[in-house]
């Protein structure tokens, strides 16, 4: 399906990173965009009650918070820090009216792999009954394998499927992005998994350049890289998404450029190329 309107646009405070939420939410309101995924950061020293007043009053969408995770630790002290972080950052969704909680799940550098895994599971299993209590989803963002070093030891769709599988929870879920999965040959099949468990929490999008130029913060628009966005799209759309597409770029490139005319490329590739 042709995108013809802005009706499911979102976009991730931090792709206006330079924004504060405040100015983040009168602009988005103001380009006619309906959704906003508020990252913690943009949070901080205000109270989420206010905010969700605020995003309200502008007629915007909240789609979720950004982000909780980072499980693993090497002490058992750092794992219940993470615990607790988690809980807060389900506190915070909850106060903000966010339905989701987005988990980059973490990894330990020199810790294996399996065991960080390990510790994911567990610590999902630890936060999942405040996320229930809190009426929050939480979601695993499954991130490409050029961050399992310090970032996540879930890298592909498959592993983040056999967790939800393996914890079995409504209040678990997936979130399928692009800029993560847009390489694997197993991606069509697993999304078709996900519609299976109708657990496709949330769906972002930008693109992949080349070259890039850093690993974290060299992000495209849509359009700008070599993702077929439109086709893993109509694969999430078939596998039953309805929700927003959310717009998530990181770039220092684009953080030193005026906001608005970023803003207004943004809805300009995302009527085109997603
Ligand atoms: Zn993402």
């Amino acid at each position: 399906m042709e995108i013809t309107d802005l009706s499911r646009l979102c976009i991730h405070t931090i792709t206006t990173k330079p924004w504060s939420i405040e100015e983040a939410a009168q602009a988005y309101a103001d380009a006619g965009i309906r959704g906003i995924t508020v990252w913690r950061n943009a949070l901080e020293g205000r109270d989420p009650l206010v905010v969700r007043g605020l995003l309200h009053d502008k007629g915007l969408s909240v789609v979720s918070l950004c982000r909780g995770g980072f499980f693993p630790a090497v002490s058992p002290e750092g794992r219940q820090e993470a615990i607790d972080d988690n809980k807060r950052a389900i506190d915070e969704a909850s106060a903000l009216g966010a339905p989701l909680v987005v988990l980059v799940c973490g990894a330990v550098p020199g810790q294996s792999l399996e065991e960080s895994r390990r510790q994911i599971k567990a610590g999902i299993e630890a936060v999942l009954p405040h996320a229930e209590n809190c009426n929050v989803k939480l979601g695993i963002e499954p991130l490409h394998p050029m961050y399992a070093d310090d970032r996540s030891a879930i890298n592909t769709l498959a592993q983040a499927n056999d967790l939800a599988e393996a914890i079995s929870s409504r209040w678990l879920g997936v979130v399928i992005d692009v800029y993560h999965l847009w390489w694997d040959p197993a991606l069509e099949e697993e999304i078709k998994r996900c519609g299976h468990n109708k657990n496709i929490l949330a769906f972002h999008v930008c693109d992949w350049k080349t070259p890039t130029t850093d690993l974290l913060l060299d992000r495209g628009l849509m359009g700008e890289g070599c993702i077929d966005i439109p086709k893993i799209r109509g694969w999430v759309e078939q596998a039953g998404f309805s929700g927003f597409h959310e717009v998530e770029i990181f770039s220092n490139t684009y953080w030193q450029s005026d906001q608005h005319e970023f803003l207004n490329k943004i809805k300009q590739a995302y009527l085109r190329f997603t």
